[in-house]
């Protein structure tokens, strides 16, 4: 974090001449500062983005807790951390939720913390795990490295730090790999009562709106600020379950489009409420009449203060409240496209089974299975995507494989985070065993429920139910296949849709290539 403390800093530094423009405008025109002069020091922000009244810090802890003790969900992890004697084993109870709900809904994360609290409920069990029964675990949650981390990060505390878990946030940070600031507060506030505060995407929208802040909440300056916020509000007494209390307002509560002002327990506190209902009582007195007053809500210093609103972006009243937090225009998704191939053959008593292969052990779902596949070139023509998946399924078998006889299924689209993935999927039926050089990436054929329990990619069960629905169309006289690409399938002319090709068809090999 040195270095976003360092960009921070510098962006505090920037924003710290802008917000004091009327003092800087002064110097501009008098002499320069001296040389070696010690630089001055940033300008606080304005009052209305700081919690500086401690009788207001005190009142909001107060609200919060109460509604807290009363409104919050009955969630796993919480009664771990509240019923659990043994610090490490509350830690680390807390450790894997936390790691679990980054970019994922508790409603998702519930099941799989059960199931993961069972199986592996130590450090030193889950420190004897393997990464493939990690991954078969986490299969769905998305995210596959933050498994794979969680499970380094045990082995370390098992082997380096004598099974005992780190008992401060800074230690936390410092020691575990994969264990940020806010995580490294989240443990040690909830497991160990250290009066430390946490900013998530939750806490980050409802401080925004509690105190007006309208800069783009991304960015490392207001980031640090929100950090400072946290600490100055967090309770000393109950520092765990003031930092869930801040979360779960903004989870249940303070949600981003449509929030529950009105239900708030903290809403007499709140900047951007205020804002609101002072602009509806203008437009009252206006609508009757009345000599309406300057209203006394404009920005503290459009254009210059670091935490308002940029000047081309200023308050929107039909946004109310939702005016904030802002963020800087996402980055588009990168486009890719990849060719992947589901090969089946029957199995025991005539079910399905299908090849999966390894992925590396880094990179994108590093560890993963998936069906044999294959990156595209930006806009390869489909003939020539089958060539390449036909060239790359005969090197990978060392087997000669027709174009012709890859059967189009269909496009599967998957977002990742960064990437907008779209799968174009291809069968190829078999009717005998492929055995795969064990030297190449690991493979093994499964059956479909071995499919679903092995560690395959959210993506890859697309991939297998667009296979499913086109054998069900092809299954079902008069629904027709629904492919995108061509009338019928493609594939070796004397295959018919639904049935297998021959071992020997697929082993047919091209007299040239
Ligand atoms: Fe959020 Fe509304 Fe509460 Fe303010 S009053 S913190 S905007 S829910």
């Amino acid at each position: 974090m040195s270095h976003l403390r360092a960009a921070a800093a510098r962006g505090l530094r920037r924003s710290g001449r802008r917000a004091v423009s009327a003092a800087a405008g002064k110097r501009r025109k008098g002499a320069s500062p001296r040389r070696g002069a010690p630089a001055p020091a940033p300008a606080p922000p304005p009052a209305r983005h700081l919690f500086s009244d401690p009788a207001e810090v005190e009142a909001l802890r107060g609200n919060l807790l109460a509604w807290y003790d009363k409104c919050k969900r009955d969630l796993p992890w919480r009664t771990l951390a509240a019923t659990e004697p043994d610090a490490d084993r509350r830690a680390y109870a807390v450790w894997v939720s936390e790691i679990m709900l980054q970019q994922t809904q508790v409603s998702t994360v519930i099941d799989y913390y059960n199931r993961w609290m069972q199986k592996w409920p130590t450090l030193q069990a889950l420190a004897q795990a393997s990464l493939e029964e990690v991954n078969e675990l986490w299969a769905g949650l998305g995210y596959y490295s933050r498994g794979k981390r969680l499970q380094e990060a045990a082995r370390k505390v098992v082997s380096e730090l004598a099974g005992q878990m780190p008992r401060t946030a800074e230690d936390l940070q410092k020691l575990l790999p994969g264990v940020g600031r806010y995580t490294a507060g989240a443990i040690a506030s909830i497991s160990y009562r250290q009066a430390t505060g946490v900013v998530d995407g939750n806490v980050i929208r409802v401080l925004c709106r509690l105190r007006c802040i309208g800069a783009d909440s991304s960015s490392p300056a207001v980031i640090d600020r929100l950090w400072d916020m946290a600490n100055v509000l967090v309770d000393r007494s109950r520092p765990g379950d003031f930092n869930q209390a801040l979360m779960e307002l903004g989870a249940t509560v303070c949600v981003p489009r449509a929030p529950l002002c009105g239900e708030c327990p903290v809403k007499q506190h709140c900047q951007a409420r205020h804002r609101v209902e002072k602009e509806l009582a203008f437009a009252s007195q206006k609508l009757f009449g009345k000599p309406t007053p300057v209203p006394d809500v404009e920005d503290c210093g459009v254009g210059d203060c670091p935490l308002c609103p940029p000047a081309a972006e200023p308050w929107d009243s039909s946004l109310g409240v939702t005016n904030f937090p802002r963020k800087a225009a996402k980055k588009q998704p990168r486009v890719a496209q990849t060719a992947t191939c589901v090969l089946e053959r029957r199995g025991c008593h005539g079910a399905p089974e299908y090849l999966i292969v390894q992925r590396p052990s880094s990179g994108l779902l590093a560890g993963l299975w998936e069906f044999p596949s294959l990156p595209l070139a930006q806009g390869l023509q489909e003939e020539k995507q089958r060539e390449v998946l036909a060239d790359h399924l005969r090197a990978w078998t060392g087997w000669p494989v027709v174009a012709e006889g890859l059967r189009f299924i269909g496009e599967v689209v998957h977002i990742f985070s960064h990437i907008h993935q779209t799968y174009v999927v291809y069968s190829l039926p078999l009717d005998g065993d492929v055995t795969l050089d064990p030297a190449l990436s690991p493979s093994r054929w499964v059956t479909e429920e071995e499919f679903h329990a092995s560690a395959v990619s959210t993506a890859m069960k697309k991939v297998l139910k667009a296979c499913e629905k086109q054998r069900g169309e092809e299954s079902s006289p008069g629904k027709g296949s629904k492919r995108k690409r061509g009338a019928k399938p493609q594939g070796a002319s004397s295959t018919r849709p639904g049935t297998q090709l021959s071992l020997r068809a697929f082993l047919q090999a091209p007299t040239s290539s």
